[in-house]
């Protein structure tokens, strides 16, 4: 659960934040002015500081200032209240990640978050479980029930761009691309058949598919 401080003295702005942010699955935390944020701000745990511009006892800027002085990675999405071009170059030279400006809406808010903290999200694991398989990508195999299966590097490359954008529809054309390196000679039924053979060595019932499925007339959608 990713870990929001909400730097903002608008009562009602605040709590529209903590409302909204809290409904979407984050843990956060409200502060009200500057001083405060730049204190609690440094302690560690943080995935990401809402850091409005205008606070009592020290502004956005000089605190998103202090905390790059002070070595604070954590990033900072600043909340200006001017659509002033200046501002926004001045927030992002001293550090910030992004901004937005108010009013703003809580979808584009929420739109922003995403972006920032799929940005900073640490590196893929080595190794990814669904089911009784593990994909271990560092040694390029994949075992079933704990013991490693035989799989070709067409089907592994294949397997590893369907964990890569799961749960969305890859085309046949997307998937001849992560496979086959512009090979030219390779058709549509090539990817067929090469999924039938990956679902035999990765679905419980390889006939009635759980995690490969087919998505009628656009391709295929893993979910794992
Ligand atoms: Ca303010």
């Amino acid at each position: 659960m990713p870990r929001i401080l909400i730097v903002e003295d608008e009562p009602d702005i605040a709590l529209g934040l903590e409302d909204d942010l809290t409904v979407e699955g984050h843990e956060v935390q409200v502060v009200r002015d500057g001083e405060t944020a730049s204190r609690l701000a440094r302690e560690p745990g943080w995935d990401l500081i809402l850091l409005d511009v205008m606070l009592p006892r020290k502004d956005g800027f000089d605190v998103c200032r202090e905390l790059r002085r002070a070595r604070v990675q954590t990033p900072i999405i600043l909340l200006t209240a001017k659509a002033q071009e200046a501002e926004k170059i001045l927030g992002l030279e001293l550090g910030a990640d992004d901004y937005v400006t108010k009013p703003f809406s809580p979808r584009e808010l929420r739109a922003r978050i995403k972006a920032v903290l799929r940005r900073f999200a640490p590196p893929e694991q080595d190794t990814y479980r669904f089911g009784e398989v593990e994909v271990d990508f560092a040694r390029a195999e994949v075992r079933r029930a704990g013991a490693a299966i035989e799989i070709t590097p067409i089907e592994f490359k294949l397997l590893a761009a369907f964990i890569k954008h799961r749960g969305r529809v890859l085309s046949r054309e997307q998937l001849l691309d992560a496979g086959w390196n512009h090979d030219t000679h390779v058709t549509d039924r090539a990817v067929d058949a090469h999924i039938v053979n990956l679902r035999r060595k990765i679905e419980p019932q390889p006939t009635e598919p759980k995690f490969l499925l087919s998505v009628r007339g656009l391709g295929y959608r893993f979910d794992g």
